[in-house]
């Protein structure tokens, strides 16, 4: 039998002495680490089975302990490692993970506070182990080789020893003698949440022995027997990696439940198997209900989870779907990441941002495909989180046209509750229409009776109700569809046919020329609060509106910005009057009588008053409004 003791190379010296000393809080992930190690040397042997008939196939990692002895084992008949593997495995840092992490300890040299921290991040492998232990030990069988079996032992210290072993059985047992405060690694609850937590997936068995004690017999001749059970305590069940066709409803429930901790359904299961530059498999559920968390932040930090080869590396990668996306729970995992990828490479990785792009483009057809052939379902869907979804038509140019697709509107010609998609509306758009119309506002309440709703109805056409808080912040980014500009229905001039634009014309420059003197009192009385008095062609029942200049912030805008006690710049808009209300004809026949007539400036500031009670905006003065108003009934009476 051969022994001889190698020194570890300073770099692994390094790692290793950070480990002992790590006062990471998180110790678990060696178990993860040593378990994923087991699954791919299993993965590595059940390759070479494929043509080496000597090799076993009844795949397992079997978890032992020991308590007399301070012990875990985790054993595994995969591929194992000759002597000159292990020396140059387990020796040295060749993984590119850990030249990274080895890196970053450098930089950070100078806190070593947040050293812990990182070591939490890299996860790094084998190394791990030593976090929990005062010593480790490795027997190792190389598959289908004649050399003999390996022991490799050390304290992490500052070397390792290395001898001839016996072993029957192919593969490698990892033993971990736990330091005393680590016992608990040798509990069955803890290395049984463990295992359900980060290797639930793993494909073959994961067990541990049980100890189960039974009674015999009755009364006073009971006898206590004890035996051994063998757990398997991993559901192995990665059913991303299955078929489509192969995966039932239930499974799709269970597994759905699983992921989002609730009792809710999934609306829609998305699979995705990518394949050439970035190869991942995922499944990913479209939530049949929001989460009453949506909007806190912590519902924000976590993403889909992601694994490599089946082993769980995090639920906070962000990145792999837009925000706009978040409310999208599953699997992503990665067949090319490394699986101690960092966290912060998970930040800024190309990898993921290629990962990101085939899921939200699959995402968003899946959507669309769910818009066209399950409209109900969908109209659903986008009520729980089309709230979301539309801030990607901010976010995320370069879908910008498919995300303004799939979303929907009331709107002024359907009843409460019905949502419109865009293009239904673009299909439904009179032959004379050349732009899209919305209004926003509150809720439809507060838009349905606004008076500058009045010529679209005149005319015959739709006016998308705008009335999801997030619809004022977008707009400005959603520009055209479908080559159609959107129109705000209270600002600017409104395009109409050109019979009905002449006919208009002319009887607004005939009331601006009739009514010149009215025009001015109610400009000189209102200067303070309005850009300008005009006719307009907009009213058809109510007496007047305001309405803003093109660019101009909108009156819901502003409400809301006061609403959160900004600063909002005083922005005068127009006040625009019916040139066909009787109230036009009674103001100039008062001034026709009396010029000076103290009532001109009762009705102008009425005027005022109303347009802004009308669009849902407060008025600047209730008390000067009601006084008013009792006076002119007042006189109406006499
Ligand atoms: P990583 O697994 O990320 O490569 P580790 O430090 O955990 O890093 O392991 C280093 C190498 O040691 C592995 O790449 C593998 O070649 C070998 N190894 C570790 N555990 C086992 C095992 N249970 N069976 C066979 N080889 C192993």
């Amino acid at each position: 039998m051969s022994s001889s003791t190698k020194k570890f190379k300073t770099e692994v010296q390094h790692l290793l002495d950070l480990m002992i000393h790590s006062l990471y809080s998180n110790k678990d992930i060696f178990l993860r680490e040593l378990i994923a190690n087991a699954a791919d040397a299993i993965d590595k042997a059940r390759f070479t089975a494929l043509t080496d008939k000597k090799i076993s196939n009844e795949w397992a990692i079997d978890l032992t302990v020991d308590k007399d002895k301070n012990l875990i084992r985790i054993s595994d008949n995969g591929i194992g490692m000759t002597e000159k593997e292990v020396i140059d495995n387990i020796g040295t840092i060749a993984k590119s993970g850990t030249k990274a992490f080895m890196k970053a300890l450098e930089e950070k040299k100078k806190s070593e506070a947040d050293v812990p921290e990182l070591i939490g991040q890299f996860g790094v492998g084998f190394y791990s182990s030593f976090m929990v232990s005062e010593k480790v030990e490795i027997l190792t069988k190389k598959a289908g080789s004649d050399e003999s079996a390996v022991r490799w032992t050390s304290d992490g210290k500052s070397s390792y020893k290395i001898e001839t072993a016996e072993k029957e059985e192919q593969g490698t047992e990892i033993t971990v003698f736990l330091k005393d405060d680590a016992k608990i690694y040798m509990e069955n609850w803890k290395i049984s949440e463990i295992v359900g937590k980060y290797s639930d997936f793993i494909e073959y068995p994961i067990t541990l022995p049980y100890e189960k004690v039974e009674k015999e017999g009755e009364g006073e001749d009971a006898k206590e027997i004890k035996s051994i059970e063998i757990k398997t305590l991993n559901s192995q069940k990665a059913i991303w990696l299955k078929k489509a066709s192969e995966i039932t409803e239930e499974e799709h429930e269970s597994f759905f439940s699983h992921l989002s901790h609730d009792g809710g359904k999934p609306a829609k299961a998305i699979q995705i198997s990518a394949e050439g530059t970035s190869e991942f498999k995922a499944l990913i559920y479209i939530p049949e209900v929001a989460p009453f968390n949506m909007f806190m932040p912590d519902f924000q930090k976590k993403g889909l989870q992601l694994y490599v080869r089946r082993v769980f590396i995090s639920d906070e990668c962000k990145d792999l779907v837009p925000d706009y996306l978040r409310f999208l729970k599953g699997v992503v995992d990665s067949s090319d990441l490394p699986l101690n990828v960092s966290r912060e490479l998970l930040q800024d990785n190309a990898q993921i941002r290629k990962m990101q792009k085939t899921i939200t483009r699959k995402t968003l057809s899946e959507l669309k495909k769910m818009k066209e052939k399950e409209p109900e379902k969908y109209a659903k869907f986008f009520l729980e989180f089309g709230k979301i979804l539309k801030e990607g038509i901010h976010m995320d140019h370069e879908n910008k046209e498919k995300i303004k697709g799939l979303t929907m509107y009331e709107t002024m010609n359907n009843e409460a509750g019905k949502l419109v998609g865009l293009q239904e509306y673009v299909d439904g758009m009179a032959p004379a229409q050349k732009e899209i119309y919305y209004i926003t506002g509150e809720s439809r309440k507060a838009v349905e009776n606004s008076s500058a709703l009045e010529l679209f109805r005149s005319q015959g056409f739709d006016v998308l109700f705008m009335i999801d808080p997030i619809d004022e912040w977008i707009m400005p980014s959603m520009g055209q569809f479908a080559k159609f500009q959107f129109k705000s229905a209270t600002k600017g001039d409104i395009e109409l046919d050109e019979k009905s634009k002449k006919s208009s014309e002319k009887v607004i420059s005939k009331a601006a020329k009739n009514h010149k003197d009215v025009l001015e009192v109610i400009q000189k009385e209102l200067d303070a609060n309005i850009k300008e008095v005009r006719f307009t062609n907009r009213l058809t029942d109510s007496a007047c509106c305001l309405v803003g200049e093109e660019n101009a912030m909108s009156a819901h805008m502003e409400r809301m910005f006061k609403s959160m006690n900004q600063e909002v710049p005083v922005t005068k808009r127009i006040l625009e009057l019916n040139p066909k209300h009787s109230l036009v004809a009674s103001m100039q026949q008062l001034f026709d009588a009396d010029k000076a007539n103290s009532e001109l400036q009762k009705y102008a500031h009425l005027l005022y008053d109303q347009a802004l009670l009308t669009e849902g905006s407060p008025i600047p003065d209730p008390l000067a409004f009601a006084k008013n108003v009792a006076d002119l009934m007042v006189k109406a009476v006499k």
